[in-house]
């Protein structure tokens, strides 16, 4: 397939003619506006918003009759092509096939590039969907076929490079020949810089701390001399439950920036094949029955990479502050001035209770959620029984299918009633959700007919019987694509 030459053009003071006056043009002048270009708009009739620019002085307009048929055209294709000879681009907006039609063919004949609005046949150039970040500028074209695909990659883009992108590239652009004065071997300066922009500098400038951020370039310069490595660091990052659409925007554009990822087993496929695909990968199993990863061996392997230089993201499924160890693992960064930041991921609580139907708090059933673990015996007995046995409140218990008799033991002696509802949510926000429904007497037995397996979360309360009503993900809404999932009724 031919490719299109992509090309920036510089349109200062150069001649731009644009024909047609309606909404079409106008939508093309507004991308030419800024360009410094001096344009022409030729049309019966403008629109208001042209002649408004047409008073600023933006541009020049020459109203005129636009009929080229026959005979009495002549004087009008004669005055066209003296003004299409005189460009260095034609725009032919106009609703008249026949004029556009003219218009590409003098284009072609006294070689002025010719865009003829939606006519892939007659169209010398293509207008990209473009995104601006100061004076970094993408881009995208499908060469006219697919432009609505073009447009969504671009929106794409426009959440990766957040605003802040247009000051870096401006304070770049200010240190730029002190940067090639001082680094004069051309690959040298390239890694140079791509040192400088895997560290602190993006950062810095994104929480608008400008002067730290001339600061440290400034210091950057300094230290070209002794070449030194770039500083690693950590950033912990929240995966959410699995539904790659759960992740958050800063989750993402962590992940591709990453050069290492560390994650957990509980972090879905779907979420990991966003992340840069270069990135090289390293599963931490914890999980019970499998090949087990210390503590410890998570320490060192999150030390090494970032003594290495790496841009490392620990990744875990959730939000990696609640019972995720996130809180041991920053201390330790601290200790060893391993820089380090922290997205928040949607903790396993929220996205059940969210895909559940199940509302955590409400205001006739539930004024205080409660998350807890019940990972094993010896994390239970730390837990205070007669406050978690309260009504009127929601426990989200994690971790908990293996104590789920030990549980029901300690909340009926505390005086919670053998009613309380409870949703056991496996999977939750994936394609394969469960939820079983039921009430705290028969809990145990409930969970090991109906096989829960981890992961799954334990809600319980008042408002876990609202799930029966409130439910909407799952087989039950009536979704055939998620016909695995079953809402097991068994109260
Ligand atoms: N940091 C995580 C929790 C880690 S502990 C978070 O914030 O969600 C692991 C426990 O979380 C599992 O045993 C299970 O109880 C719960 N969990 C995590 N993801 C889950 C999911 N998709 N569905 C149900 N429970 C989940």
């Amino acid at each position: 397939m031919q490719r299109l030459y992509p090309l920036f053009a510089d349109l200062r003071d150069r001649r731009v003619l644009v024909v047609g006056g309606g909404a079409v043009a106008e939508r093309k002048l507004a991308a030419l506006l800024d360009t410094g270009a001096d344009i022409l708009v030729l049309a019966d009739q403008v629109s208001p918003a042209m002649q408004q620019w047409q008073g600023k002085g933006q541009l020049a307009v020459q109203q005129v009759n636009l009929d080229i048929s026959g005979l009495t055209g002549l004087l009008n294709r004669w005055r066209l092509r003296r003004v299409v000879q005189q460009a260095w681009l034609v725009i032919a907006a106009t609703d008249d096939r026949n004029l556009n039609c003219y218009l590409a063919a003098l284009g072609k004949r006294l070689r002025v590039f010719t865009n003829v609005v939606d006519d892939l046949e007659l169209t010398q150039f293509h207008v990209p969907a473009v995104l601006q970040r100061g004076p970094l500028q993408a881009a995208i074209s499908s060469a006219g076929v697919a432009p609505v695909l073009a447009r969504r990659m671009r929106s794409q883009l426009e959440v990766l490079l957040d605003e802040s992108t247009a000051e870096l590239a401006g304070l770049l652009a200010r240190w730029r020949s002190p940067i090639k004065q001082r680094i004069t071997d051309v690959s040298r300066r390239r890694q140079w810089y791509d040192d400088l922009l895997d560290g602190e500098l993006p950062r810095l400038v994104k929480q608008r701390r400008l002067e730290a951020a001339e600061q440290y370039l400034a210091r950057a310069v300094e230290m070209t001399a002794s070449a030194q490595r770039p500083q690693g660091r950590v950033i912990l990052v929240g995966a959410g439950p699995g539904d790659p659409g759960l992740l958050t925007i800063q989750a993402l554009r962590e992940l591709q920036q990453a050069d290492v990822i560390v994650h957990d087993r509980l972090v879905s496929d779907e979420v990991l094949n966003l992340a840069r695909r270069d990135a090289e990968r390293i599963l931490v199993a914890k999980r019970a029955g499998h090949h087990e990863t210390t503590q410890d061996q998570i320490h060192t392997i999150l030390l090494r990479e970032a003594a290495a230089g790496k841009r490392v993201v620990r990744l875990k499924g959730g939000d990696p502050f609640v019972f995720g160890r996130g809180g041991e693992e920053l201390q330790l960064l601290r200790q060893h001035a391993v820089p380090y930041s922290v997205v928040p991921g949607i903790s396993a609580a929220m996205a059940c209770a969210a895909y559940a139907g199940i509302p955590l708090t409400h205001r006739d059933y539930a004024h205080s959620v409660r998350l807890v673990t019940a990972h094993c015996q010896r994390s239970m007995d730390q837990l205070d029984w007669p406050a978690l046995a309260q009504d009127s409140q929601t426990l989200a218990v994690y971790m908990g299918v293996g104590q789920l008799d030990l549980l029901r033991a300690r909340l009926l002696a505390c005086g919670r009633a053998a009613h309380t509802p409870f949703a056991l949510v496996e999977n939750g926000s994936r394609e394969n959700q469960r939820v079983i429904l039921g009430q705290l007497g028969e809990l145990p037995e409930t969970a090991r007919d109906a096989q829960v397996k981890s992961p799954a979360l334990l809600l319980l309360g008042e408002v876990a019987a609202l799930g029966r009503q409130l439910h909407w993900f799952g087989g039950l809404s009536g979704q055939p694509a998620q016909a695995a999932t079953v809402l097991r009724d068994v109260a």
